[in-house]
């Protein structure tokens, strides 16, 4: 079977769909989550279902008992994924599987603020012997979606990010390269850094907003330190808003532009825009 962790996760849902979309057989697939009950609608499609605790090594022993593939969807919970990811990689050892692990781009090289942890997983995976592929999935464009609502109503974008650029692409587009992946062995052993085709910066998105919705959105450029202190004021708390203006500064650097095209060769087919994105967003 393919397993896939994280399945009551944004991500996680948007895999399975694809795989379902792509011809794989529901009862090959087993969909698994701390909350196996957030699973129920995959499970009248005919999709397994089990409860998967990376805290719990006996709900991975019991999902994995006949599984070929895993998809290990990196945790949510920051500090505590080694551990984490450790222990599914161990349960995944028992049975030899073949392991697909969503990463972060540059993961073993880049100073992103993200990246310990995937690094220090895909060593783990290297030092496992068990045949593995890396998605260093880029930035999802839907980070950037209260943002963009927030802009339609204040008429402005704050942001530290300088003249970074991203390479996102949505949920959706990272989503189905995982099933291409997970429905073939051509990409055993790849690591493969996945982002959108067009890196943007936020005037590009201030003028993607302004285009699509009629709204004159200004770009208020701010210093690390002058950012950090606006957000304080706006009530975040410190370690949120250390962690968002790390993040800007990191793109601000660059570590999220990369874009070699790698995810469209996957799909066969463009990565979804960010002006598609925004008229998709807007539109609901
Ligand atoms: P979500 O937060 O929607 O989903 C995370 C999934 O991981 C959930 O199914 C969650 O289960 C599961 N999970 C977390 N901790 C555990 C655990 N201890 N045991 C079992 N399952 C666990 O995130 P997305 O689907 O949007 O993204 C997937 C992953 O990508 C994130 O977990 C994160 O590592 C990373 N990420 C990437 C971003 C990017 O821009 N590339 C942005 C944000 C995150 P439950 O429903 O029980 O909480």
């Amino acid at each position: 079977s393919i397993v896939v962790t994280g399945a009551t996760g944004h991500l996680g849902r948007q895999i399975i769909e694809q795989l379902l979309a792509r011809g794989a057989t529901a009862s090959d697939i087993l969909a698994g989550g701390r909350n196996a009950a957030a699973l129920q609608d995959l499970a009248a499609l005919g999709v397994r279902t089990a409860r998967i605790d990376y805290e719990d090594p006996a709900t991975l022993d019991a999902a994995f008992a006949d599984a070929e593939k895993i998809l290990l969807i990196s945790g949510s919970e920051v500090g505590r994924r080694v551990p984490q990811h450790a222990a599914v990689i161990d349960a995944a050892r028992k049975v030899d599987a073949t392991l697909v692990y969503t990463s972060a781009p540059g993961a073993t090289t880049s100073t992103l603020v993200l990246a310990p942890e995937h690094k220090a997983t895909e060593e783990l995976l290297d030092a496992s012997g068990l045949t593995h592929t890396v998605l260093r999935n880029s930035w999802y464009t839907e980070n950037y979606d209260e943002t963009i609502q927030q802009a339609i109503t204040t008429g402005a974008l704050l942001t530290s990010t300088g003249d970074g650029r991203i390479a996102s692409a949505p949920r959706r587009d990272y989503a189905e390269a995982a099933a291409v992946v997970l429905l073939s062995e051509d990409h055993d052993g790849a690591v493969l850094e996945l982002s959108g085709d067009h890196p943007w910066n936020f005037e590009e998105l201030a003028a993607t907003i302004t285009e699509v919705s009629g709204r004159e959105v200004r770009v208020d450029q701010l210093s690390t330190e002058d950012h950090l202190a606006a957000l304080l004021s706006f009530g975040l708390d410190e370690g949120t808003a250390g962690f968002v203006t790390a993040l800007d500064a990191n793109i601000r650097d660059g570590l999220l532009a990369g874009a070699d095209g790698t995810l469209s060769r996957l799909l066969g087919r463009p990565t979804t825009t960010l002006h598609q994105h925004v008229r998709t967003l807007l539109a609901e």
